[in-house]
């Protein structure tokens, strides 16, 4: 051989030896581990360090463990999607990718992402040269997410059946983005999101006059502090005329810094219920046959006025009970007495303005209490109220005349409570009826 060939061949091993060395560091300081094996036989050639190191065991164990097969190193549940995909892939390519799982040693389940590449050798065979890393984290991961993805839906559509059957709204307001999200429903069926709520919306254009101030106080400290309770107020939703009645429950958090971050709970329109609570009050207060005032009403009412108001103020309480209305019972029969009944209802409702209270105590017997008047004003109409009462009724040619007896007694002169006021006015009432009826007296002390 000649000198020249003998140095092309050291100068050309020593290149070979330095990019095995090279390739050998590469082999190491890949992520995850190296391995090769025939196309045909698939027995396996070579294994690298890094593999080794997923299995936590030797070279020696390793081939052993798998006898040297990459069919008998995929796990035994995996192989035939294996075989089938790396068959697909390398139809169209040279490099195949795939994800499995590998019985380790100690019998547990590795999973791999499979990254190889099939070349031709010199001995013109075909080989995979595989990359291989341990996904089995990324993998678990997965699953839990998968898990949870599942969990999530199932709550989510339990939510949404709970949400239709108890017809409420729930909200959840993220306050530093100003997000309001609630579980009205969009057209494709995902939870409405307003954004920019608070900057954007006009609450004095939609809440109820009275309710305003209320409520932006509520909002204020809502925001400032942590707070929870429930409240109700008036909406009157877009391009709508009438105010719907809403019961709104609130609970506001806020972070390790003491700043209120969220705002969360629930929204029930409740104008029906409302509706029907203020008709059963109106019915508990008033009297069935005149709907006037009852007793109970009346003396809250009247309480309520001297409570909330002056001293210095002048009320009139009058006492105003019909004159011989047992005898329209025994002469035109109890029917006809209870349409006279109404017919004094009315002419005393008449004759006194709508700020004043009118009640039926009981039979034949009626109360006024006219807020904020003089003497001069209530004696005015108490003689009005006489010469309006009375009066003939006649049926079946029988004929009974009926008139009313009025006393009068005056806050606070005659009595600074309800007590001494009625018994004041019931005892002019007296008076009145022993000075022969169809008049007033005012109390005498
Ligand atoms: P006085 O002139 O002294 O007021 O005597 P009076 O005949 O009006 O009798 P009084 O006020 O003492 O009694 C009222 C009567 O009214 C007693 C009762 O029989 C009758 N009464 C009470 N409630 C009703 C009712 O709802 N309908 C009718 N038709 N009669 C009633
Ligand atoms: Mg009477």
């Amino acid at each position: 051989m000649a000198e020249r060939d003998k140095e092309k061949i050291e100068s050309l091993e020593a290149e070979l030896n330095s990019t095995k060395q090279m390739l050998a560091m590469l082999l190491d300081n890949i992520p995850g581990g190296v391995m090769e094996y025939d196309a045909e036989t698939e027995k396996i050639g070579y294994v690298s360090d890094g593999l080794l190191n997923i299995f936590g065991c030797s070279e020696k164990s390793f081939r052993e463990h798998f006898y040297n097969s990459f069919e008998l190193f995929v796990y035994k549940f995996d192989r035939s999607m294996v075989r089938e995909q790396i068959k697909n892939q390398t139809m169209f390519f040279d490099s195949v990718e795939l994800t499995y799982r590998v019985r380790g040693l100690m019998d547990d389940i590795v999973w791999v992402y499979h990254k190889g590449r099939i070349y031709t050798d010199s001995e013109g065979r075909k080989r995979f040269l595989v990359v291989l890393n341990d996904v089995t984290n990324e993998k678990l991961i997965q699953a839990e997410l998968q898990r949870n993805t599942e969990q999530l839906y199932m709550e989510t559509e339990r939510l949404k059946l709970i949400e239709e059957a108890v017809d409420n709204t729930e909200y959840d307001y993220n306050v530093l983005s100003d997000t309001l999200e609630t579980s009205e429903r969009e057209a494709d069926g995902r939870r409405r999101v307003i954004r920019h709520f608070m900057e954007n919306s006009r609450l004095g254009d939609v809440i109820h006059p009275e309710d305003l101030k209320t409520c932006m106080e509520l909002f204020k400290e809502c925001l400032s502090v942590q707070k929870k309770g429930v409240t109700e107020y008036r909406i009157r939703p877009k391009g709508k005329k009438e105010y719907v009645w809403f019961r709104m429950t609130y609970a506001s958090f806020a972070d390790k810094q003491d700043r209120i971050i969220r705002v969360i709970g629930s929204a029930k329109d409740i104008t029906a219920e409302k509706a029907e609570r203020e008709e059963l009050e109106a019915r508990a207060l008033t009297d069935g046959m005149t709907g006037l005032l009852n007793k109970t009403a009346m003396q809250s009412s009247v309480e309520k006025c001297i409570n909330e108001g002056s001293i210095n103020s002048c009320h009139a309480m009058m006492m105003i009970d019909t004159d011989n209305f047992k005898t329209v019972n025994d002469t035109l029969g109890h029917d006809f007495g209870d349409r006279v009944i109404k017919f004094v209802a009315a002419s005393i409702k008449d004759t006194f303005r709508e700020t004043d209270f009118v009640g039926r105590m009981g039979g034949d017997e009626f109360m006024v209490f006219m807020r904020n008047t003089t003497r001069g004003i209530a004696e005015e109409r108490a003689e009005r109220l006489n010469r309006t009462i009375k009066r003939d009724f006649e049926e079946k040619g029988k004929k009974v005349g009926i008139s009313c007896s009025i006393g009068i007694s005056y806050f606070a002169r005659d009595g600074a409570d309800y007590d001494s006021l009625f018994k004041a006015a019931d005892r002019a009432l007296y008076e009145a009826k022993e000075a022969g009826k169809n008049c007033y007296r005012t109390y005498r002390l």
